[in-house]
């Protein structure tokens, strides 16, 4: 059977453009500067492919190859224009980097001074830079350690006050308790728990007080020789209402001082002095003036840098975890330490700047985009997102589109993720890039255009 199929078209088959000869194309050649070989071998054995089916004729392979070799990319990540209004958007990797952030990744891509002084020639530290911004910006903080991510930074702070038993303890080898209150075993997101992370590590935990209620008596009770901290983390991603109670960080830090054990606090979000707009979220500057030891905080959620998990506090805290073996396991490369000072260095992260974005100029984008696309604007209200400032609404507007028009966005290049809500399609400008207003202008009305095409086809 195939025999005769082969024989039915030797000729043009024939003329299928060979790999060798494909590979010596100049713009073949200018491709395996980005792409690695087996890559390009794919697209060219594919475009033949399609040449041998017969979906493409043979004198166009050569042309299409070179076409999809100019848009093709070592990297499977698509860019997305973020028009959801959550701005630390969880799925589309949290904050978004800013221009001295993104410049840092370019410098630290190559050799750097990471672990030498060039001065001297001799080794220094690794990521004191990142280290010393840390510093500035958060004064009262004695020293600081960047690891990779909120959680090893938790699991490092665990682990050493858990499995460091205090010369005191009756039994110098079991391990040490860490008190939480029962208001404070969290859930962040993908079925992540706290309790599950902590308990993972050895540690016991002594949960304290109630879901809604917990005092400082209900820690006072718990705290015995076996203590090894006092954990507490803010509940980032939920609030509860009502009849609730917590201890406060300065009548924790009292408690934990009198019994000579240190209080950890998990902020989570991670601002680094207060914000007006977010009143109800905590900041590390407060939580060390109020006497925490260390304070956790993520880099890449309100911070708006790389994904980080910053450790700030008292020296000899610092020092202990700096020390053990485990801070090794989870340090930052190369990468985060640069994206993060210059993220703390530079000029306003596109985090703050969508926080803090004026309705007045915001409405004035969308109505003038909604206008042209002759579409309505509504109120819309954005979200911190990412387990930040949970329930407050960040006032704004929205293109009001219909509902199948946020597939076609999505699938779009460039690719647009729009808010579906109630039946509609809502474009929200405030985590868009006012220099990105044009090309969304252009991927909208592509994507209504087909929705009209669609509609009439339906209606025909
Ligand atoms: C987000 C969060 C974490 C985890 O931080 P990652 O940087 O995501 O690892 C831990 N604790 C709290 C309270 C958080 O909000």
């Amino acid at each position: 059977m195939s025999d005769k199929v082969d024989r039915a078209a030797p000729d043009w088959r024939r003329n299928i453009p060979r790999t060798d000869h494909l590979m010596r194309l100049s713009e073949v050649v200018e491709a395996l500067t980005r792409v690695g070989e087996t890559e390009v071998k794919g697209v060219i054995s594919r475009h033949q492919q399609l040449a041998r089916e017969g979906s493409l004729p043979v004198e166009e392979v050569s042309g299409a190859i070179v076409r999809a070799l100019r848009n093709h990319s070592a990297l499977s990540l698509t860019s997305v224009i973020n028009a959801t209004g959550v701005v630390i958007h969880t799925n589309l990797g949290r904050a978004p980097l800013s221009v001295a952030a993104r410049e840092a990744l370019q410098t630290a891509a190559g050799y750097v001074d990471i672990e030498m002084n060039l001065a001297t020639g001799q080794r220094s530290s690794r990521g004191s830079g990142a280290r010393e911004a840390l510093l500035q910006a958060c004064p009262a903080a004695e020293d600081a350690l960047v690891v990779n991510n909120g959680a090893a930074a938790l699991l490092l702070a665990v682990t050493a006050y858990a499995k460091a038993p205090r010369p005191d303890a009756a039994n110098a080898h079991s391990a040490q308790e860490i008190l939480v209150s029962r208001g404070e075993l969290i859930e962040i997101g993908a079925g992540f728990r706290l309790t599950d992370l902590m308990e993972s590590t050895g540690a016991k935990l002594r949960e304290v007080g109630t879901t809604n209620r917990t005092h400082l008596a209900d820690y006072a009770r718990a705290m015995g020789l076996g203590t090894g901290c006092i954990l507490k983390v803010h509940p980032s991603n939920f609030r509860v209402e009502g009849f609730t109670a917590e201890a406060d960080i300065a009548s924790l830090h009292e408690l934990a001082e009198q019994h000579g054990v240190p209080l950890v606090l998990d902020l989570g979000s991670g601002l680094l002095t207060r914000d007006q707009l977010l009143p109800d979220e905590p900041d590390i500057d407060s939580a060390l003036r109020a006497g925490a030891d260390i304070v956790i905080a993520s880099g890449d959620k309100l911070l708006g840098g790389p994904q980080a998990g910053l450790l700030l506090g008292k020296r000899e805290a610092i020092a202990r975890l700096a020390s053990h073996p485990l801070a090794r396991a989870v340090r930052s490369d190369k990468l985060t330490l640069a994206a993060l000072e210059a993220t703390l260095r530079g000029s306003d992260s596109p985090v703050t700047s969508a926080v803090h974005a004026d309705s007045a100029a915001l409405h004035e984008r969308t109505a003038r985009l909604a206008a042209e696309l002759g579409a309505d604007v509504v109120p819309h209200d954005g979200r911190v997102g990412g387990g930040g400032a949970p329930g407050v609404p960040l006032h704004g507007w929205a293109i009001d589109l219909p509902e199948d028009v946020a597939e076609r966005l999505r699938r779009g290049t460039p690719a647009v993720l729009a808010r579906v809500h109630r039946g509609r399609c809502l474009v929200d400008l405030r985590c868009v890039p006012e220099r990105d207003d044009a090309q969304l202008l252009a991927a909208i009305t592509l994507a209504y255009s087909d929705h009209a095409h669609g509609a009439d086809q339906l209606g025909s």
